[in-house]
């Protein structure tokens, strides 16, 4: 049965194409590993995860071990790596799914240490250091305990040494370059544990765009280690904003504007068009009145499929290549286009959320700058209702 018209397009082709350039971006400092976490940033897990390995990536990595186990289900030979940690009876999914699992906290090498020893089998482990978010993480000066759970005879193989780059897309490069040196410190007191990890695991899109591959392949390569960093944003096709920004943008970043093409385009479509007199009130609380005869568009898009409350009176939509503004409150299920000066406008007409139509395109950052937030939270808000088709 079709659906009510409010969907998402997924263009695989260009997310294959977007992973192909940043690994080229990366080499030969880095490999990378797609994120795919949140439902692929709310892009669609099960079209995303196999679109990024046809492009070439070994490692995906996901929030969690049912996330792990859905990327399983449609990646069968992927390297999976669960970034968020393993909850407490979670083990024994992740060593039946050969899910690679960070890990920073005793309890959490005792879940996946049991696990393994009941499956007679290892499990992979990436060790997170705190060098400053205060999030997920070990402090480096805590380290020794949990290194002495690993090694020879220990069912728990360090395959990689994580942490996350916080401030990567400062441009200036102060914090990042602080994190690396306790990187270099940690790096030490692992090999001095007799531990030999395959990974040095860091580093998100900001980084990688941000030209840092060069630094940190070096410093993984110093222990006989690789660098694996970890694009989000910019395999859906997104560049992120640097503050304070580039005095002289590095060469990563520029061509990284030249080359990426998003992913993503959500629509609708027109489901009435109406004609209101001056005094017509518009919306839930009478928010706008018009002032003139006008012409009004019914959309089938509202707040429960992620379009933001807050845009009523504030942002447009495309309808016939034009911006058409939402006038009156966003609705749960419905929003209302003033198309008052777009008179062709019709029952029926596609209306883009997010994406291009004719020459005018609406991009995930103009919506997050109209709600003062980040396109990675417009993405993953987009609704479960919202059906997400590969084109
Ligand atoms: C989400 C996430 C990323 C990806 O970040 P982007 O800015 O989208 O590239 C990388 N690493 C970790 C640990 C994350 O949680």
């Amino acid at each position: 049965m079709p659906t009510r018209p409010c969907w998402v397009e997924i263009r695989t082709r260009i997310l294959e194409d977007n992973f192909r350039f940043l690994a080229g971006l990366a080499a030969p400092h880095a490999e990378l590993l797609a994120i795919v976490k949140a439902n692929a940033y709310g892009h669609g897990l099960e079209l995303c995860a196999p679109a990024a390995v046809r492009g070439g990536a070994q490692w995906l990595g996901v929030t969690s071990v049912e996330e792990g186990v859905a990327a399983r289900a449609v990646c069968p030979d992927a390297h999976l790596l669960v970034i968020g940690g393993v909850f407490p009876g979670q083990g024994a999914e992740a060593v039946r799914h050969a899910l690679a699992v960070v890990a920073w906290e005793p309890w959490q090498l005792d879940e996946l240490e049991k696990a393994a020893r009941a499956a007679g089998g290892a499990i992979a482990v990436h060790l997170e250091v705190d060098t400053g978010m205060s999030r997920q993480g070990v402090a480096p000066g805590a380290l020794a305990p949990l290194l002495a759970r690993f090694g020879a005879g220990s069912l728990l193989q360090l395959d990689g040494v994580m942490t996350h780059l916080f401030a990567a897309d400062e441009a200036n490069g102060l914090v990042t370059a602080e994190q690396l040196a306790q990187m270099r410190g940690v790096l030490a007191t692992v090999a001095a544990a007799g531990l030999k990890p395959a990974w040095l695991n860091v580093g998100n899109s900001a980084a990688l765009l941000g030209g840092q591959a060069e630094t940190i392949g070096p410093l993984a390569a110093e222990h006989g280690m690789h660098a694996l960093l970890r694009p989000g944003l910019a395999l859906y096709g997104l560049v992120p904003e640097y503050d304070p920004a580039f005095e002289a943008e590095p060469r990563t970043l520029t061509e990284a504007r030249q080359k990426l093409r998003p992913v993503l385009s959500w629509k609708s479509r027109v489901v009435t068009v109406r004609e209101v007199q001056p005094g017509a009130v518009v919306g839930y609380n009478g928010t706008f009145v018009a002032t003139e005869p006008m012409r009004l568009a019914l959309v089938a898009a509202g707040y429960a499929d992620g379009l933001d409350r807050r845009l009523g009176n504030r942002f447009s939509l495309l309808v016939r290549g034009q911006r058409a503004p939402l006038v009156g409150r966003v609705s749960m299920d419905q929003a209302v286009l003033d198309v008052t000066e777009i008179p062709e406008v019709a029952v029926g007409d596609e209306v883009v959320l997010l994406g291009s139509q004719g020459d005018q395109t609406i991009s995930a950052f103009d919506h997050a700058a109209a709600t003062e937030t980040i396109p990675w939270e417009i993405f993953t808000r987009i609704g479960p209702r919202v059906t997400r088709f590969p084109v």
